[in-house]
């Protein structure tokens, strides 16, 4: 079987999908009509405009693992706005903590009792002694590539082939076929050209990694502990350690970037497999649906960073913000981390995210189709390869836009949201066995379309 299907076929199925598409959602058109007179592609963010179907999908209201559109159709969020709403929709124990802060005040650029609560939870969680807050992960990694830079006084950052860390410049840098350091695809006005700042090497290959680090121009390592934004890409047996040898013996500074990996569990990868990070980032879900990021250091880089900054000149130096810190946020966290995301939470999601994977891999055999599904705790995703891919190039190479397009809006039509980047699910505490099994018949049903 070959594992992308006869274009023509896509082409009619594709068809079927946008009218039906048209029909069912008038009201989101509307609005899109509306919108569109004053903002790029109707949308208040460029992403918005990457969803599958002639004009996005306008919400109306969104509880737990569920929400409704304009046009009254409720579907199951398996996207969970990419990781922003892992802690489902509006859950109580946030949002109550959230509405009684804002009541007192949110923003005066002073903390509140919360901020060390939100601290020592993520202490607990991840093992590092000293937090600072932001308003997204990209922020968070911002500012430890400054920090980083500031204390170890070299130059450059190291990240993976195909990775992805927020709008940060530095990551937005692939290899080409030579090995050479290049601009990503679809990169925006560049400030200066990426190998200048950024060395690149594969996921999970070690002799490049050591090579990269010896030349002792790395100031730090910015990873992912699994690849989540190219498909999942899982570590090889032995590479967190590599990397955390490599690091130490070039004195480079370990940054784990768990803002998605923070799927495996209450603290993410780090905990679950003993990693041993410098630093470490956090973000999108961790305020329970409002702005909130997070990064921790070790007593030693903290103290390294401190010891350089001079108290005069900190509200210009390039790190912080405004809002960053802000009494909601933190209000946020200590709710979400302390009430909603926890380990009894996690049991349930994790078990979701085996139903979905279990209810591809059926349709998959039972069809014959040599695509593979891989899991990462309360996350899992499939792709049009027959094996699970070992770096983000391998993975890279598997995509097929069209195919992926008629997939998403196939699901969306029956009223279940995967998220548009790639084909991932995600799953949230309010997540039931009713709502995978929803996506399960629907995924057999495309498959069949496609294949049978
Ligand atoms: N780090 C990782 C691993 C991410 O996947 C993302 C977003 N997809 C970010 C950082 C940036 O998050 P945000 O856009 O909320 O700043």
């Amino acid at each position: 079987m070959n594992r992308y299907p006869d274009r023509e076929r896509l082409a009619e199925l594709w068809k079927v999908e946008v009218e039906t598409f048209r029909v069912a959602r008038p009201a989101s058109e509307a609005l899109w009509h509306e919108a569109e007179a004053h903002m790029p592609d109707g949308v208040p963010m460029l992403w918005m405009a990457k969803w599958p179907g002639p004009w996005p999908v306008y919400v109306d209201t969104a509880a737990g693992a569920h929400f409704d559109c304009v046009d009254g159709i409720d579907h199951v969020d398996l996207c969970l706005g990419d990781t922003g709403a892992m802690c489902g929709h509006a859950p109580a124990e946030s949002v109550r903590a959230i509405s009684e802060q804002l009541a007192r005040g949110s923003t005066y650029m002073l903390p509140t009792a919360d901020a060390a609560i939100a601290a020592t939870l993520l202490e607990e969680r991840f093992s590092l002694p000293s937090w600072q807050f932001t308003l997204s992960a990209t922020d968070a990694n911002r500012s430890l590539i400054r920090y980083a830079r500031q204390v170890t006084a070299r130059p450059k950052i190291l990240v993976i082939d195909y990775c992805y860390h927020g709008s940060v410049d530095e990551a937005f840098a692939t290899l080409d076929a030579d090995g050479a350091v290049v601009e990503r695809r679809g990169n925006i006005g560049a400030p200066v050209p990426p190998s200048d700042t950024t060395v690149v090497v594969p996921f999970n290959d070690v002799p490049a990694l050591q090579q990269a680090l010896a030349q002792l121009d790395v100031a730090a390592v910015l990873i992912e502990p699994a690849m989540t934004n190219i498909g999942i890409v899982l570590p090889d047996e032995g590479w967190h350690d590599a990397v955390r040898a490599a690091c130490t013996s070039t004195g480079t500074i370990l940054i784990v970037d768990e803002t998605h990996t923070l799927c495996a569990g209450p603290g993410g990868m780090t905990k679950r497999d003993g990693l041993v990070p410098d630093a470490i980032v956090v973000g999108k879900t961790i305020g329970g649906g409002i702005p909130a990021g997070a990064y921790g250091m070790t007593e030693d880089f903290a103290t390294q960073v401190r010891e350089s900054l001079e108290l005069e000149d900190i509200d210009v130096g390039g790190v912080g913000g405004t809002l960053a810190g802000n009494a909601a946020s933190m209000a946020g966290i200590r709710a979400t981390l302390g009430e909603v995301l926890t380990a009894e939470a996690y049991d349930s999601m994790i078990d979701r995210a085996t139903e979905w994977t279990v209810g591809v891999q059926n349709a998959l055999d039972e069809f014959d189709v040599p695509w593979q599904v891989t899991q990462l705790g309360a996350r899992a995703e499939y792709s049009f390869l027959p094996q699970a891919p070992r770096d983000g190039a391998e993975a890279a190479d598997a995509d097929d836009f069209e195919l992926q397009q008629y997939l998403h809006l196939h699901a969306l039509n029956r009223g279940i949201l995967i998220t548009p980047f790639h084909n991932m699910a995600l799953m949230c505490p309010k997540t039931t066995a009713a709502d995978v099994e929803r996506h399960t018949v629907a995924f057999r049903e495309a498959i069949v379309a496609l294949y049978a």
